[in-house]
């Protein structure tokens, strides 16, 4: 009869297993197995299997035959070694760590050194001649089980040790005489016995099973268990037990323990990389107790140890294809390898890395795409802070807009645009912000407000523009008339130097020293490949003619979406826009549109030369109307004026025109059909555009958007006064252009009825912010104050304003997508929302069998790669950077 094998042995040139066994040796094991095939020296060892992990902690117990088969395999490894478990002459030691199918750096337990108890103590004593380092091994491993096994905390044994070494009058643990050593671990067998009556197991089969049993139990901590949450890693992979014979980097000056990667992590430059400590163990180079050595100086100590590790580790890199992050340890001069796996990188590393590995020819360029975590990118597109300075973090909010910049504080707008005039460089910080700031993030480097979300104002003008924006930094008290901020004790005054990293939300306090971006050859090919390969079409999301230009230069094919109240903010058009808003009848209005005409033209010629021959979709103004409202008593005085009404009067208007739920209000194309003379004007300024350009010898694609409709006849209407104005303008200026009249589906009824709608409409843009605020009836402006709790508590795996919701509002899109092309083939389809730039979205899009995404100027590389990565998949290449994450 045969039983199902648990137990894989490596070791003495051959194992059981291989790489190729991942799911059931787990990383670590894979690697040793494949080293050990390879003929690397690696010290042997065997791997109980990671597939027992889920039937242990739901029984706890192991299958009848384990018992044989671990013993089996102990022998095995005695016979390999020459050493005995428990012989007191010549004493087996192994380390018995944990490893997933996935990495989980540091989430799970090791314990090294394990076999020691009093008697087979000696032996190592004996046979290293050094009394200090037998001691040493056995008090770490009695600590390391004490907290691994029995769970108990490892503050109390560091407070005897450094009794211990105040005692000596000594700072380093390595000074500590071996009898204090050996004190030590009878000081720590106490502890573990009068702090939860255990008694320490001497017998080493007895300490190996509770190893095994506390290694597969770390599996359910609750650290290990928020990092599968996070990462996507599903709870039934389990953790597989490693035991490898212990080989001792601190066996004196011709001993040393260390790690190594096999191009440099951080830029991908083709060097070994890494760093090791003399006569130490392992957990000495993380604890960071004494400072390690960088790695191009281990050949002045151990110069054939170093050509050794060197040629290995082209070797690795060789056979896996792909940056290896090795651990090894030197013995008494000779080398093991301990440890291989696919090394974690940056995102100019990772670019750097797969391309030069295509010209290498040690991957192609279809593996190379699969190589560079799109997310990644963004790294490379902006400047980041250098991540080998410290930093003072005042605090953290939102990640609203990546990137980093360094500047003075700000509070106001207005001094920002002064301050900047005269060569400032500024950090605008506010309770939040409102279109009346625009200038002010117009003159500032970065913002950082403390409320609203991803979505908020300043969050999605920030990023269209390019800066950084940390948003909803709760913590931060913003105090306008004192012009200050405080923060948990701490206060930030006006001129005060503050570094925002939007890449991660994180305030940080002075001038902290960035890194800038430096779009290499590198890049450019990579996105050459990434071309080649994807289907979707990548456009941008650009209100200006300078987000048009970049995103140009970013490679978007068009524009997706421009919105036309963006272009309002600015303060010379601010006035005419709420001269508009307030005015009391048509023929008001009318005058102040006037007005607003020309600077709205002039605008749209400027983006259609920037777009030359690619295609520019205009929204029609989707204010909601209060953002443009005066909320200070001089500004209401000012427009008072203007106006000619009195203060109270104007007041009246304003209060009138307050609303309830303003993103539920009037807002979208229920504005242009209660006042048709916005949307006429706004036709009128986007067709005389095109017909200029097109009079230059440029080609313009224009396609007007109709937005926030519920209801195919809100479209016909708004669509019926385009079109008609569309004939007066080409009558008039003599030519005609291509257009487009469109719609956005943003509300369910939309998208449910898109059939209705496409009869009418000759394209579709879903807009799945207001679509993702409108299924989940989750105010995008408020969620921020719930939302994270959500997150925390896993009641939803992602932000559903940054990550699409595949499942409900995903669906919506896949319905919209089909009722629309039932009734127009050819229409096209896009999104525009702001998960046109996050890849886990646009793959939803290609698989969705969508047109095109767009999104901000700064993440179009973003969508280009992830595109491309979502056609490989489609065709079976496998995404590597998320297998492995
Ligand atoms: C949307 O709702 O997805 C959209 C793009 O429009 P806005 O964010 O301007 O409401
Ligand atoms: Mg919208």
């Amino acid at each position: 009869m045969t039983h199902e094998r648990y137990v894989y042995f490596f070791g003495d040139g051959r194992a059981d297993g291989s790489a190729a066994m991942r799911d059931v040796l787990g990383g670590k094991g894979a690697g040793l197995a494949e080293m050990t095939n390879l003929g690397a020296p690696v010290p042997p060892g065997f791997t109980v299997a990671a597939t027992l992990c889920t039937t242990y902690l739901e029984s706890e117990r192991f299958p009848s035959t384990l018992d044989e088969e671990v013993r089996r395999h102990l022998k095995r490894l005695e016979q390999v070694t020459g050493k005995r478990f428990g012989d007191p002459a010549n004493p087996l030691l192994v380390s018995v760590r944990s490893g997933a199918a996935v990495s989980m750096p540091g989430m799970m337990e090791t314990i090294l050194n394990l076999g020691l108890n009093d008697e087979t103590v000696r032996g190592l004593e004996a046979l290293s001649g050094n009394p200090g380092f037998a001691y040493d091994a056995y008090r770490r491993f009695v600590a390391m089980y004490a907290s691994v096994v029995f769970g108990l905390d490892k503050e109390p044994f560091e407070a005897l040790i450094a009794e211990r070494k105040r005692g000596r009058q000594v700072t380093r643990d390595i000074d500590l005489p071996a009898d204090d050593l050996k004190a030590l671990v009878k000081d720590f067998k106490r502890h573990v016995h009068e702090s939860g009556g255990q008694v320490f197991p001497n017998d080493p089969l007895d300490q190996l099973w509770g190893a095994i049993r506390a290694v597969y139990e770390s599996w359910n901590t609750r650290r290990a268990a928020d990092y599968r949450r996070v990462h996507g890693v599903p709870d039934s992979l389990g953790t597989a037990v490693n035991v490898v014979a212990m080989v001792f980097g601190n066996m004196g000056d011709d001993s040393a323990t260390g790690v190594a990667f096999t191009r440099d992590p951080a830029t991908g430059e083709r060097r070994l990389y890494g760093e090791f400590l003399i006569n130490a163990q392992g957990e000495d180079v993380v604890a960071g107790i004494r400072n390690p050595e960088p790695i191009e100086r281990l050949a002045e100590y151990m110069p054939a140890g170093a050509a050794e590790l060197a040629a290995l580790a082209g070797n690795m890199e060789a056979h896996f294809k792909d940056v290896q992050d090795l651990e090894f340890t030197i013995e008494r001069g000779k080398l093991y390898l301990l440890q291989t796996r696919r090394a974690q990188r940056t995102g100019p590393a990772a670019i750097r890395i797969a391309v030069d590995m295509v010209s290498e020819g040690l991957i192609e360029p279809e593996e190379a795409l699969q190589r560079v975590p799109a997310s990644g990118l963004e790294q490379v597109l902006h400047p980041t802070v250098d991540p080998n300075v410290e930093v003072d973090v005042l605090t953290t909010g939102l990640p609203a807009s990546p990137g980093a910049a360094v500047g003075r504080a700000v509070f106001d707008a207005d001094r920002a645009a002064e301050q900047a005039a005269g060569g400032e460089e500024l950090i605008l910080v506010r309770p939040e912000t409102s279109p009346d700031d625009f200038h002010g993030l117009v003159a500032a480097r970065a913002v950082v407000t403390a409320r609203g979300g991803m979505t908020s104002h300043a969050a999605v003008v920030a990023r269209g523009m390019g800066k950084a924006c940390v948003a909803g930094a709760k913590e931060l008290d913003v105090d306008l008339g004192d012009r200050s901020v405080q923060c948990n004790g701490r206060s930030v005054r006006e001129g005060d130097w503050l570094t925002v990293d939007g890449s991660t939300g994180r305030v940080l306090l002075g001038k902290v020293p960035l890194v800038m971006p430096e779009l290499s050859g590198d890049f450019s090919k990579l996105m050459t490949w990434a071309d080649e390969e994807r289907r979707l079409r990548v456009r941008a999301n650009a209100d200006t003619p300078a987000d048009a230009r970049r995103a140009r230069e970013f490679g978007a094919e068009g524009i997706g979406l421009c919105r036309t109240e963006h272009m309002f903010f600015e303060s010379d058009r601010i006035s005419a826009m709420r001269e508009m808003i307030v005015a009391p009848d048509e023929a008001g209005r009318r005058r102040a549109l006037a007005t607003l005409l020309p600077m709205q033209r002039q605008d749209f010629i400027e983006i259609f030369e920037a777009m030359d021959g690619l295609p520019v979709t205009v929204r029609l103004l989707d204010p909601p109307l209060h953002e443009f409202l005066p909320t200070e008593s001089a500004e209401i005085e000012g427009l008072a004026k203007a106006l000619d009404l009195s203060v109270a009067d104007m007041s009246k208007v304003i209060a009138r025109l307050e609303e309830a739920n303003p993103m539920l209000g009037h807002r979208g194309c229920r504005l242009g059909i209660t006042y048709p003379e916005i949307t006429e004007m706004q036709a009128r300024a986007i067709f005389e555009a095109a017909c200029r350009v097109v009079a230059q010898g440029h080609q313009v694609f224009s396609e007007v958007m109709i937005p926030l409709v519920a209801h195919v006849e809100e479209f016909r209407r708004q669509a019926e006064i385009v079109r008609r104005v569309a004939v007066e303008v080409f009558a008039a200026e003599g030519r005609a252009t291509p257009y487009l009249v469109g719609t956005m589906i943003e509300l369910p009824r939309a998208a449910l009825t898109a059939d209705e709608i496409a009869q009418q409409a000759e394209f579709l843009s879903f807009g799945t912010n207001d679509l993702t605020q409108m299924t989940f009836g989750l105010s995008r402006d408020d969620a921020g104050r719930f939302l994270p709790l959500y997150l925390e508590q896993g009641i939803l795996a992602d932000d559903p304003f940054q990550v699409l919701d595949a499942d409900g509002v995903g669906r919506l899109v896949e319905l919209g997508t089909q009722l629309g092309r039932k009734v127009r083939p050819d229409i096209k389809v896009g999104i525009c929302g702001e998960h046109g730039g996050d890849p886990d979205s646009v793959r939803f899009c290609h698989r969705a069998q969508l047109d095109y995404v767009s999104c901000s100027p700064f993440r179009v590389p973003i969508a280009r790669l992830a595109a491309a990565q979502a056609a490989l998949e489609e065709r079976g290449v496998q995404n590597r950077t998320r297998a492995t994450v």
